[in-house]
């Protein structure tokens, strides 16, 4: 499956992350504890599929949400420049984004088919 992020498109992996995947953990750290990575090299979003579809729907927002601040150059402002600040951010606004979508499916939907 494809995500297009603007001029971007990302490959929408389901998957198990694994440890060792791409080496997004901290020292001390399992990445077996992520429930999903976004690596905008490889322009790859990659969700845990054995999480509840839920869990699998929250994280994909909110991998979509660090590419659009990877992609939107961010890195350049105060978010990207403390990781932590920018996960807070991440976390906070893609958590408010995916209850938002789900709440006004129908608005969503209403303009989908007229775009
Ligand atoms: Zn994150």
């Amino acid at each position: 499956m494809k995500i297009k992020l603007g001029p971007i498109t990302f490959e929408l992996k389901m998957a198990r992350p694994k440890k060792g995947d791409l080496g997004i953990a901290k020292p001390g750290e399992d990445d077996a504890n992520y429930r999903g990575y976004c690596d905008t090299n490889r322009q790859v979003i990659a969700i845990d599929r054995t999480m509840p579809a839920e869990r699998q729907y929250s994280t994909l927002v909110h991998e979509i949400v660090h590419a659009v601040n990877l992609e939107i150059g961010a890195e350049h402002w105060a978010l990207r420049k403390t990781p932590d600040i920018e996960e807070q951010f991440t976390h906070i606004f893609s958590f408010h984004l995916a209850q938002l979508l789900l709440d006004n499916r129908k608005v969503v939907e209403r303009f989908m088919d007229r775009i």
